[in-house]
């Protein structure tokens, strides 16, 4: 029940218009490279588009002076891979650890649910969420999820 087959980049596409508005706001420049040979996957897509709304809001308000939000899809091997990449302030690598963790916060009104929520929807697909990021110069967070077949 709520799983349907549904197409990664549709739900990126379908989110991308919603958060257009805090972006020009901010500065920020939306760029997509979506793969056209991905299958549909199976999903519970209002969990999808939760995990993309979180992830790009994130992005944007990591790069308060402007910058670039990229998101692209690869197909390779019954693996989707995402990756979400901005240009904003980074991450401290004592703080990589707890990124995921429920509560945890840099932000003066952040709840720090938004990444442990991503964590758990993408792992009940399956997949794996990770970030790499470059302190100053942004951060890229990368979800693989599998072709079920
Ligand atoms: P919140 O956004 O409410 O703080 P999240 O769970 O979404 O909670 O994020 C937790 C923390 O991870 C943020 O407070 C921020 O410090 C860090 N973070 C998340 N995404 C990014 C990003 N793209 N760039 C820099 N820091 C980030
Ligand atoms: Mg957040």
């Amino acid at each position: 029940r709520h799983y349907s087959k549904e197409s990664i980049n549709k739900v990126i596409g379908d989110i991308v218009p919603l958060i257009q508005t805090k972006a020009v706001m901010n500065n920020v420049s939306i760029k997509t490279s979506l793969c056209e040979e991905i299958p549909e996957i199976s999903m519970n897509k209002e969990h999808m588009k939760q995990v993309f709304l979180n992830l790009f809001n994130n992005a944007i308000e990591a790069m308060p002076q402007g910058g670039e939000l990229i998101v692209i899809t690869t197909y390779q091997d019954n693996d989707i891979k995402i990756e979400i990449i901005d240009t904003g302030c980074g991450i401290l690598p004592e703080n990589i650890k707890k990124l995921f963790n429920p509560f945890f916060t840099t932000k003066e009104e952040g709840t720090g649910l938004g990444l442990s929520i991503c964590k758990r929807i993408i792992e009940n697909h399956k997949g794996s969420i990770s970030v790499d990021s470059n302190p100053g110069k942004g951060s890229t967070f990368t979800i693989h999820l599998p072709v079920l077949i």
